[in-house]
């Protein structure tokens, strides 16, 4: 008899959440060794659209593309340790990053403060990759100071209208919606007067300008609004709700990218490529290459424990903010070692052979620069841990 799970048309009715945890994982690892293309494993930078865009209609045939949503809204109803297998799995396999916002952030969000009638116009469509969402959250003179943001959406009738600029807003360029916070009230705290709006990015007034990151990619945009219409009903929760509605998702987001997974996947390259070039007989490699698998095998033991709690159903707490800065100061360091260790290759663009393996030596560098700075940057997470972990006086 046909196993039903090899049924992609019809997987949504299986209840995954109820399979035992190493069930779970055994199967996801097994579906994606058979079914993920080549061409999206192990990306240089972010995916654009067009090319994992038949990647998210196989997940989404498959009931896969939304692990944390609820089953009745067609997510896959996982408890928060299974979404953990299956962000690893996916790490594990080199999955590249979709443009997932709206499945990460949007969806979430509308699912907890949303109308019904955004729920049932947005949520299919996200689900579908319809709908594909942009973050517009920094400004020019916000990022770290998000509070200070300067946007502004000025009631007019049955709309809202937009005008100010967003920056840094990762693959606008690819957005049809982006959800922003924009100033609706310039009055009391500067979070109060911040709102959450929904904007279809068609809308006129609306200009995108692509920036090249350090690997000469366009990977983020500057987008500029110039009285830009977006319907009230498009705004989410209440006016003044935006800080609270955008902070509620924030500590998950330091966890996964508190991951250990992506330096250990590096680490892994980098000892190939050591090997294929002889460096083990060298002392001088051999200590950096040896504290750094000791920090890596510290991370995941520490990566381990926050896993624990959110397996016990704990809520995650703000020493969360270690993790953050521990992965990606790690990742950045194997990126360095790698460029040393490639020697004259460190310095090209695209795969050299190693091996038999094709290896990008200077990519795992361009790509952890950032990691440092988004998702708060490390110095704000120093802040948060001497404050509200340590105690320490401001
Ligand atoms: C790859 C990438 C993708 C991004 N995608 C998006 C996106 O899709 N949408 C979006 O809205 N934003 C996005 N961002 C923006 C990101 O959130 C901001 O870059 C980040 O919040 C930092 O803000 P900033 O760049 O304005 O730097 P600033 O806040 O100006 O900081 C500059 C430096 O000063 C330090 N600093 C600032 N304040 C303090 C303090 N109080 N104490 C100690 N040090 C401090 C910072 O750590 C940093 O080193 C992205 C950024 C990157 C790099």
């Amino acid at each position: 008899m046909n196993d039903p799970r090899n049924d992609t048309a019809g997987d949504t009715r299986l209840d995954w959440d109820a399979l035992a945890d190493e069930v779970f994982r055994t199967e996801v690892r097994a579906w994606l060794q058979a079914n993920c293309p080549e061409r999206v494993r192990f990306p240089a930078g972010r995916m654009h659209w067009h090319e994992c865009r038949d990647w998210w209609d196989m997940l989404y045939r498959k009931g896969w593309i939304a692990p944390a949503w609820p089953t009745a809204l067609g997510g896959m109803g996982l408890s928060p340790f299974k979404q953990i297998i299956m962000v690893e799995e996916l790490e594990r396999h080199g999955c590249g990053r979709m443009p997932d916002q709206g499945i990460t952030q949007v969806g979430p969000i509308l699912i907890r403060y949303g109308t019904p009638a955004q729920k049932a116009w947005f949520l299919p469509r996200t689900l579908s990759g319809e709908a594909i969402w942009c973050q517009g959250y920094s400004e020019p003179n916000a990022g770290s100071d998000l509070a200070s943001l300067q946007t502004t959406a000025v009631e007019d009738g049955d709309d809202y209208v937009i005008d100010g600029s967003k920056i840094w807003t990762t693959l606008a360029m690819d957005a049809t919606h982006m959800y922003l916070l924009a100033r609706t009230d310039r009055g009391g705290r500067k979070q109060e007067g911040i709102s959450f709006l929904l904007l279809d990015m068609r809308a006129p007034g609306i200009t995108v300008r692509p920036i090249r990151n350090i690997a000469g990619d366009d990977e983020f945009c500057q987008v500029f609004f110039d009285g830009v219409r977006t319907p009230k009903d498009n705004l989410v929760g209440v006016p003044g709700q935006g800080w609270t509605i955008a902070k509620s998702l924030l500590g998950f987001e330091r966890l996964g990218i508190g991951s250990p997974r992506r330096p250990q996947l590096a680490f892994a390259r980098l000892e190939k490529l050591a090997r294929a070039r002889g460096l083990f007989a060298d002392p001088v490699f051999m200590e950096r290459f040896t504290a750094l698998r000791l920090d890596i095998v510290d991370l995941s033991a520490a990566y381990e424990v926050f896993v624990e709690q959110v397996r016990r159903s704990e809520p995650l707490g703000p020493d969360v903010s270690l993790l953050k800065i521990w992965a990606t100061e790690t990742m950045q360091r194997c990126s360095e070692l790698m460029l040393d260790a490639g020697d004259e290759y460190g310095a090209l663009g695209g795969d050299i052979d190693v091996d038999g393996t094709p290896m990008n030596v200077l990519a795992p560098f361009y790509s952890s620069r950032p990691g440092t700075i988004y998702g708060g940057s490390n110095e704000i997470q120093r802040n948060i841990l001497a404050k509200a972990v340590l105690g320490l006086p401001q």
